[in-house]
């Protein structure tokens, strides 16, 4: 299997990856099909375009803002289109506009507040996150329909595309690969026959897709991109929106630790970091996947953390980033990373896996060293149930963030001071999440019916 780094993370807005980019994403390839059918079509008089949520989508869809994603989606943009804009007075416009055009002599009918349909009876069999477009003429008949699934990180399947796949994924084979592994032990393997480390592996792989220079183009433009989330968030205070009244933090906490810097510790700075990349999210602000959006605060902090206070080079950095995206790639491959399939272990667990990971290689942990490093850090996030109040990308989600660092940094420090001969490989840690997050009520798996979702007093 291989999964692109540049794939993996991707410059987006937030509040999150599977319901926000993927939904928009699956609009605007809604858009294209209308586009080809409509240039092949006489009759192109009195379309209109509807949309259904099903399960998870439909369940915290308002709270992580769906509908904004649709109706972009349909009215052409993107997430990285987005990253630069002021969505929010967009949206505004977009919405009460009523339609959108494909061309510049077809219009096609769309009014969010009718033709955005919350479907919360029943969820589609193939995966909690799908989203069924259907475009109709004036006399309701069906001319196309495509059944879309958010599948976590902002990628998307078709219906067709995951009735293929064993997992709900959408990956290349590794055949065609240097060093295709799909598991953590052939991982270890190849770098042991090859003595190759992982991320000199994972580049490898990567260049036969790009050039050295486009790959470190493309890692160096994530990093960009990270750092000016958590500086975005470091600089900005006020309500978050949605409803809750969660105030920003960060900036504050930033704020304390810089006027008595002796006293602050790691940990803090970790918070400090991940809370400021994740407030920005819960802002619906440019974000990377890291893997998703509600776990984006992970990798940015513990590199940030590492390029400000230890020094880090660009070389370290595009070093975590592969690493971290080897380790990525395989918890997707045999598992998932959407908190709809598996819960916030999937998430944030695997943001951590993979942070851990990136930082033991960056600090020049040998293969098994990172392995290990990553097994740790998940493992310690297993069980980790996904029940966001509100349906919003905040609580728990933003202090969850800076956690989810410090379990990373700690598991980094803990697999360079052993060998990294260990007990559980984390192909089996891997293993129990997945089982784990089948066996987890839906009730915890980001549809907020249960968990601290539940359990707020109004007063
Ligand atoms: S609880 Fe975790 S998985 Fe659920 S929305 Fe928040 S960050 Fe994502």
């Amino acid at each position: 299997m291989f999964i692109s780094v540049l794939d993996l993370f991707k410059i987006g807005i937030g509040p999150s990856s599977s319901h926000t980019m993927g939904p928009m994403m699956a609009a605007n390839d809604f858009r294209s099909r209308i586009y080809q059918l409509v240039a092949t079509s006489s009759n192109n008089k009195a379309m209109h375009v509807r949309c259904v949520l099903k399960g998870s989508l439909a369940f915290t869809g308002k709270g992580h803002a769906t509908d904004r994603a649709v109706v972009l989606g349909f009215h052409g943009y993107t997430p990285v289109a987005l990253s630069e804009q002021d969505v929010n007075s967009l949206i505004a416009k977009l919405w009460a506009t009523h339609s959108f055009t494909v061309n510049k002599d077809t219009v096609i009918t769309f009014n969010p507040d009718i033709d955005i349909v919350f479907d919360k009876h029943e969820t589609l069999p193939q995966h909690p996150n799908g989203m069924v477009c259907t475009l109709l003429d004036e006399n309701k008949k069906i001319l196309l329909s495509e059944t879309y699934f958010s599948i976590g990180g902002g990628f998307i399947n078709t219906l067709a595309e995951i009735s293929q796949l064993n997992a709900p994924l959408k990956m290349e084979s590794g055949k065609s690969f240097p060093f295709p592994f799909d598991s953590a032990r052939s991982m270890l393997q190849m770098s042991q026959q090859s003595n190759y480390s992982i991320a000199e592996m994972k580049r490898a792989n990567e260049l036969t897709k790009l050039t050295a220079n486009e790959l470190d183009q493309g890692l160096d433009k994530i990093w960009h991109a990270m750092q000016r989330c958590i500086e975005n968030g470091l600089a900005t205070e006020g309500q978050l929106p949605g409803g809750l009244k969660v105030s920003r933090r960060a900036k504050k906490l930033f704020n304390q630790l810089h006027e008595n810097s002796e006293k602050a510790t790691l940990n803090d700075w970790l918070c400090a970091y991940a809370m400021a990349v994740n407030e920005e999210n819960a802002a619906g602000h440019m974000v990377v996947t890291a893997p998703t959006n509600g776990a984006a605060g992970v990798i940015p902090a513990v590199l940030y953390y590492m390029v400000k206070h230890e020094n880090g080079s660009i070389e370290n950095v595009r070093d975590f980033l592969l690493t971290a995206a080897a380790i990525g790639g395989i918890i997707k491959h045999r598992s998932s990373i959407s908190g709809a399939e598996v819960g916030c272990q999937g998430e944030v667990g695997s943001a951590a896996a993979m942070a851990a990971a990136g930082l033991c290689a960056a600090q020049g942990g040998t293969a098994k060293q990172i392995e290990n490093a990553a097994e740790i850090a998940l493992e310690h996030h297993l069980g980790m149930t996904c029940d966001p109040v509100g349906g919003l990308v905040q609580v728990p989600c933003i202090e969850r963030n800076g956690f989810g660092a410090i379990k990373a940094h700690t598991a980094a420090a803990l697999a360079r001071r052993g060998t990294g001969d260990h007990f559980m490989p984390l192909d089996n840690c891997i293993e129990a999440m997945k089982q784990t997050g089948l066996e987890m009520s839906h009730k915890y798996k980001e549809t907020s019916l249960g968990g601290l979702a539940v359990s707020i007093t109004e007063c």
